[in-house]
């Protein structure tokens, strides 16, 4: 199945998966597959889940998924009611592991990205001084 997906020989024009990627039949799938909403999500089998860590693996991830014409799901939190972060037969990008939280006190901005939750992202502004003026959402 990897060969499949990452054989750049055979896909000379390919983008290259990169970040933590889990396929079908490997350790750990069933839990990657699965929302945070269970019942919804149960019946779910996407043809790989890539844990991004970074703005380059995504980039990749979405060349891919053109290339091979899969549907791309997005997944942050996985806690959508209707699992709509995952489905059978597409790529979930799971930006859960993206979680730079950097807020500039002196300019009142906090960047953030995508795989920071609430209560990370509540925090650590209000531990470390003023809340930000502005968001960066990166
Ligand atoms: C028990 C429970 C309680 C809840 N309580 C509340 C509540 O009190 N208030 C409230 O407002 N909502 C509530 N919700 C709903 C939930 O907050 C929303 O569904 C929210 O969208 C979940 O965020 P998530 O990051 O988990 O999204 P996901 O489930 O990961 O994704 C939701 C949708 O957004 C898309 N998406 C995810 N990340 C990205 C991204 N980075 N870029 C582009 N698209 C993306 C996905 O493809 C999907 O379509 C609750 C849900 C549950 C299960």
């Amino acid at each position: 199945m990897e060969d499949y997906y990452m054989d750049e020989h055979k896909e000379t024009s390919c983008p290259k998966l990169t970040g933590r990627i889990v396929f079908p039949g490997e350790p750990g799938y069933n839990e990657a597959r699965l929302d945070a909403n269970f019942f919804t999500s149960k019946k779910r089998f996407p043809d790989l889940i890539v844990y991004c860590q970074n703005t380059r693996d995504v980039q990749n991830a979405i060349k891919w998924a053109r290339f091979h014409d899969v549907p791309i799901r997005v997944r942050s939190g996985g806690h959508n009611h209707e699992s709509f972060s995952t489905a059978t037969g597409v790529i979930v990008i799971d930006v859960s592991e993206m979680k730079q939280l950097h807020v500039d006190k002196s300019k009142g901005v906090a960047t953030v990205q995508p795989g920071v939750t609430g209560q990370e992202l509540y925090s650590k502004p209000f531990r470390t001084g003023p809340y930000p003026r502005r968001w960066d959402l990166r």
